[in-house]
């Protein structure tokens, strides 16, 4: 045990290890993206450990995502040398708080084994709650109410602390009750939605001190990655496990109604200084106040959830939370090459409400920062997918690729290009193309036609779309197929023939047993991709999406479509299944040498040598909702989020902009994002598409889609990059004809685009 491995310590620079050894007390680390905070969290706990200082069910340590968590204790194991055994408190904030509610459920009327509900679900159960309440969800839709619902709780408000006026905000009035008729619902159903897991227990340790007691005695330390991005709730919740147990003032240190906002009267802060001081809690006489040993690690550049709550403040009000810490600066980047830091630091310093930091780097210069332009987004696929190729060539792995989006939607195209490539990829943080719920909706009819025994699929697609079959007839189908032991498919055949259905439901089922006869029979003779559409088509799945009015349904008609293209590369149906069923089962294969692709906000924290940032245009990024729903402090998120893309690169970041892009079926015409204005010109190399040519036309595919190309350049001045573009294309070199420094084209731009879009009011 006195082994306290200079192993460990011995690579940290002197601030890291300071605040490694610092083990007595707060301490606040903060430092910019690269400086080594992760490391010096997880250095801290094998610290912990080795020093003897407390057991690993006695260390709290919250993570972003159960990603980093696993990450972190696969660390320790290195660093300890031997693998970590239970260390059941490291974790994000919702499975920790998931974890100890489930311990006290009875205390939130639920029982121990509750279900956590997705969105989906949240959503489901809100309209009923609006139906009963004969609320028009046209006009009020429960989405809406969900994400109020969410707000509230990120900000720790339980449904009698919303703010009048808040609550007024939805249905005249009635969302403060609509947000107490649903937490009623949710015990009912013994079900929990993400925002309890954290809300219950702020209420439990309120409302029971000497619960609070047991953690906050078995808690001898807690770590808090990724600081900057806590909301009110999970601050809350940390300054409850954060007090000394034996000399807690009830009335929480520093704890004051946040500034003078009227509107936040009824903030959770003011409520828990409110709560009558519980014996247990009154501090021993004499005794002096104290927290526990509590390290934060963050860094205010990196704040990027604003939009749901999280604040910022907390960071900056850790010395007055937490009267006594010790504040360490890091301000060596370990990461990234120096013109990547530099990019980055340029970008940032944009903004105006920061807290300043020195970041350096001792790494060589490296790559510069290459910026690309494409015709459209399936260029930017075809370009990117060539560059990882070439990558590949040099003896890079996959596996340090990684390709940061700022929407989803934009996966889709380089996940096409990926399967048509055979390149391996995983999405993290979502699902993939082919889990989409469409797709596998789709899917489930293909197999179904290729092996009508596939019961999991037909049962899918049963009454999909709504057909009048029912759970009923799904279930009579069961018994049918149990007690004949045929597949469901044979005994929907043969109850059709009884009477045992309802007239209307057996005629339904009647119509879907001869229709996948038939489309068996046209197999025959109807290519494969001629015979999914015609699936989708006389099934009335297309219609069904068609039909649907919500913002999503247009992207699954995209996708469906581009499932039916993607068939062509196979020769048959029965090739193409297998294709996709070994596609699925690669999942979950961590150790799999594959691309990752992920929005922005799943990237925080992760690093790669190699980073593609596609997308740089004007209203994807910076995202026109953020811009026109924050103004100037959502310019700002969105701008850390550009700084969090670039950080995430150790040797070389690659961002690219299409110059046309088809957003949920929709072509549109989009100019560069402002960011590539606010990139140093010493960092940053203009560099053409390897997947074709964007500008000056080779009569590429681009070209052929646009045939009026002239009369698109006209309708607003050509901007800087498209001309510095069309000059090196006739320049023929790398950087041919390119004269003036990168930011001057760029300014050329900013001030001849005033027939585009107006953001100069920014
Ligand atoms: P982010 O803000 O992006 O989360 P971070 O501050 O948490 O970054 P880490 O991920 O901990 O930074 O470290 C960045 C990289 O630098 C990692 O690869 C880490 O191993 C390495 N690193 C950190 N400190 C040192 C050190 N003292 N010596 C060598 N490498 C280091
Ligand atoms: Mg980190």
């Amino acid at each position: 045990r006195a082994s306290v491995g200079p192993k460990y310590l011995s690579g940290l620079n002197p601030e890291q290890r300071e605040a490694v050894e610092t083990l007595d007390g707060p301490v606040l680390v903060l430092a910019g993206a690269g400086t080594g905070k992760t490391r010096v969290l997880t250095t801290r706990i094998a610290h912990i450990l080795s020093q003897g200082r407390a057991r690993p069910a006695e260390i709290l340590s919250v993570t972003f995502t159960n990603k980093a968590a696993r990450e972190m204790k696969h660390r320790l194991g290195q660093m300890l040398g031997h693998a970590v055994e239970g260390m059941p408190w490291l974790g994000t904030f919702h499975s920790i708080g998931g974890r100890i509610l489930r311990f006290h459920a009875e205390l939130a009327q639920l029982k121990s084994n509750f279900t956590v509900l997705d969105v989906d679900d949240q959503v489901r159960l809100l309209k009923q709650l609006l139906q009963a309440e004969n609320i028009d969800d046209k006009r009020w839709p429960a989405r809406m109410l969900a994400g109020l619902i969410d707000g509230w709780k990120n900000r720790g408000l339980m449904p009698s602390q919303v703010p009048s006026g808040e609550a007024a905000m939805f249905a005249n009035g009635k969302g403060g009750k609509l947000y107490a008729s649903y937490q009623e619902r949710l015990k009912i159903l013994n079900a929990a939605d993400f925002g309890d897991l954290l809300l219950e227990n702020i209420r439990i340790f309120r409302e029971h001190p000497d619960i609070l007691r047991q953690y906050q005695q078995r808690f001898k330390f807690i770590l808090v990655d990724e600081y900057q991005d806590t909301n009110v709730a999970q601050y809350l919740w940390l300054r409850l496990l954060s007090q000394a147990p034996s000399s807690t003032s009830p009335r929480l240190r520093g704890e004051v109604a946040p500034q003078s906002d009227a509107g936040e009267e009824d903030s959770p802060q003011t409520a828990l200084v409110e709560t009558p001081p519980h014996p247990d809690l009154l501090p021993a006489s004499g005794e002096k106040e104290k927290t526990k040993n509590i390290c934060c690690v963050g860094d205010d550049d990196q704040s990027i959830y604003g939009w749901r709550g999280a604040e910022v403040d907390n960071i900056l009000r850790f010395e007055h939370d937490f009267p006594g810490a010790k504040v360490i600066r890091l301000e060596r980047n370990y990461r990234s090459t120096g013109h990547i830091l530099a990019a980055a630091s340029h970008l940032i310093a944009h903004n105006e409400g920061r807290l300043g930091k020195t970041l350096r780097t001792e790494d060589v210069e490296g790559e510069k920062v290459t910026v690309t332009g494409s015709w459209d987004s399936e260029e930017e696929a075809r370009g990117i997918g060539e560059e990882i190729e070439q990558l590949q060539r040099q003896g890079e792995k996959l596996n340090e690729i990684a390709i940061l989006v700022r929407a989803s939607y934009q996966m889709r195209e380089f996940e096409d290009r990926f399967v048509t490539l055979g390149l391996p990829y995983r999405v993290i943080g979502g699902p993939r193309f082919y889990e989409r719920a469409e797709i596998r909706d789709a899917l489930a009819y293909l197999r179904v036609i290729n092996s009508p025994a596939d019961d999991l699929a037909f049962e899918r697609i049963v009454n999909v779309p709504k057909r009048g079959l029912g759970d009923a007839t799904v279930q009579m189908l069961h018994d049918h197929a149990r007690k004949r032991r045929v597949p469901l498919f044979d005994a929907a055949r043969a109850v059709v023939e009884t009477d045992e259905l309802k007239p209307k439901a057996r005629g339904s089922l009647r119509d879907l047993v001869a229709q996948f006869d038939r489309w068996r029979a046209q197999r025959e003779v109807t290519a494969h991709t001629d015979l999914a559409q015609i699936v989708l088509d006389e099934s009335g799945y297309t219609e069904m999406w068609q039909k649907d009015r919500s913002a999503d349904a247009a992207g699954r008609l995209e996708n469906l479509k581009e499932l039916v293209r993607s068939m062509e590369e196979f020769e048959n149906l029965q090739g193409f299944l297998e294709h996709i069923s070994l596609v699925m089962d690669r999942e979950g294969g961590a150790e799999d040498d594959a691309v990752s692709l992920m929005t922005l906000h799943s990237a925080k924290g992760l690093e790669f040598d190699n980073v593609f940032l596609p997308g740089w245009e004007e209203g994807l990024f910076p995202s026109q909702r953020t811009l026109d729903e924050q103004g100037r402090a959502g310019l700002e998120e969105e701008r850390r989020l550009g700084h969090v893309g670039l950080t995430r690169a150790r040797r070389r970041a690659m961002i690219y902009f299409a110059t046309n892009r088809r957003i949920h079926g929709t072509w549109s015409t989009t100019i560069p994002s402002r960011f590539l204005d606010e990139l140093p010109a010493a960092n940053v190399e203009i560099t053409e598409s390897k997947g074709g040519s964007a500008w000056g036309g080779t009569g590429g595919y681009g070209a052929s889609r646009f045939d009026d190309m002239e009369a698109f350049g006209s309708s607003y001045s050509t901007p800087g990059w498209q001309r510095a573009q069309a000059n090196r294309n006739r320049g023929g070199g790398r950087n041919g004809g390119r004269s003036g420094g990168f930011e001057e084209e760029a300014a050329t731009f900013s001030s001849s685009s005033s027939s585009g879009p107006d953001f100069g009011s920014f």
